[in-house]
């Protein structure tokens, strides 16, 4: 039998690190599942990230996350970058399976799982991730300033994510695969009353152009009419939704409508005592960085706070 640990963190992004780094300082020897195949989380699949703060000349995503995890290392957290395929967390004593099928044992764990962007499927969409293909405005929107770009969606975070563009962007075009939008009205009337931002309807984007490394423009496809057509822009924001990587939680954490983990706000504790969740697992809102860092570092005070309470 495994030795019971007092913290079992599932995920290797900025909120397990941080949930890692905290509570090996609180002496709790932490142990960190970050994947396979997919160590360091999202930020791992970009290039320059200019708004973590302390930072002033920006830094490479996987140089942060390997930061994060050195920093977390140096005070005892041990990662092994594996997956975890199957937990039962309603018990006092949780466990975790790792996908060589050993079982760990722990009195709390945090769910640091993240999210995944949807993603439109096609050839060089993930090669040009960072180089062009962004699916986050707030982190992106900087890098193309007086550029002509392209935006893909029809809901709330489609009309939003253009809107904030154009403070940045010559233009914006909305490509959406119908012929009315899904987002609320007043984002519709915002994003039609910007002069920057034309429409595509009944249209998709049909291929990514690959130009030495970089995005060299997009074609679009009347869905209708199946006739092609170039669109000449340097950006590509894709905003059809995320999912939360909760699979493996159903029916024992208590999720929301769109699959993200409840926690008891602003705490991080979730229905089952003992199990914390952060970061994008958890928020449809903010999805940053910094605020999934900050809800880890929190899980982990949380995790403190009930391991005391029953010793
Ligand atoms: P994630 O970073 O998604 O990490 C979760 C990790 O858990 C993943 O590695 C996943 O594989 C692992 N995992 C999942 N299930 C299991 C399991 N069963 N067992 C083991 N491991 C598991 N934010 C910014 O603030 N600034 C930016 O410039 C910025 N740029 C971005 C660029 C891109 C291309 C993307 C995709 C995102 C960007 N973001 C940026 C958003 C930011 O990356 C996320 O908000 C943040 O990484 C969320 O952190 P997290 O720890 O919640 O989850």
């Amino acid at each position: 039998m495994s030795e019971i640990r007092e913290v079992v963190i599932i995920g290797s992004g900025p909120a397990g690190y941080t949930a890692a780094l905290y509570t090996a300082r609180a002496q709790l020897r932490p142990l960190l599942f970050g994947s396979s195949i997919f160590v360091g989380g999202s930020l791992t699949t970009t290039t320059e990230v200019e708004n973590f703060p302390g930072f002033p000349e920006g830094v490479d995503g996987p140089v942060l996350m390997e930061n994060m995890r050195a920093q977390a290392e140096k005070f005892g957290a041990e990662m092994i970058d594996d997956d975890i395929v199957e937990v039962d967390l309603t018990g006092d004593i949780k466990l975790l399976t790792d996908s060589a099928g050993t079982v760990h044992r722990a009195r709390t764990v945090i769910i640091a799982t993240g999210s995944g962007y949807r993603k439109l499927g096609l050839p060089k969409e993930d090669e040009l991730s960072g180089r062009g293909v962004s699916w986050c405005a707030t982190c992106d929107g900087f890098f193309f300033r007086d550029r002509d770009i392209v935006v893909v969606g029809g809901g709330d975070t489609a009309m939003e994510e253009a809107t904030f563009l154009t403070r940045f962007a010559r233009s914006a075009t909305v490509v959406h695969r119908r012929s009315t939008l899904r987002a609320s009205k007043v984002m519709q009337d915002r994003a039609f009353a910007d002069d920057k931002i034309s429409f595509a309807f009944d249209s998709e984007i049909a291929e990514i152009k690959d130009t030495n490394g970089m995005l060299g423009g997009v074609v679009l496809r009347d869905v209708l009419t199946g006739v092609t057509r170039d669109l000449d822009v340097t950006g590509l924001f894709i905003a059809i939704g995320h999912d939360p990587r909760t699979e493996l939680f159903t029916g024992q954490v208590e999720l929301d409508g769109e699959g993200y983990i409840k926690v008891d706000s602003p705490s991080t504790r979730t229905n089952l005592p003992g199990v914390f969740a952060a970061g994008d697992v958890v928020d449809h809102t903010y999805r940053q960085a910094i605020t999934a860092a900050g809800t880890g570092a929190a899980a982990a005070l949380d995790a403190e706070r009930y391991l005391a309470s029953r010793n």
